[in-house]
């Protein structure tokens, strides 16, 4: 009997993410590491910057910010 390998998967370093808008209270859901500015879908500021990495949140973007889970 073969042992089995134990395969060694390496947590995605992107995800998505979930914050509030400061100026207006929306929702916005966007990818850790966006290629482009975030911006609000509802008055259009911006809540975080694209560094060519993980995003740098503005303080447009409410402090909580959840991460989601998806499979
Ligand atoms: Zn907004």
């Amino acid at each position: 009997m073969v042992k089995k390998e134990r395969v060694f998967t390496p947590k995605p370093k992107s995800e998505f993410l979930s914050g509030t808008c400061v100026k207006c209270g929306t929702e916005n859901i966007f990818y850790s590491n966006a290629s482009h500015d975030v911006k609000c879908k509802q008055c259009g500021e911006i809540l975080a910057y694209k560094t060519g990495g993980r995003v740098e949140i503005t303080e447009n973007l409410g402090e909580e910010i959840k991460r989601l889970d998806y499979a």
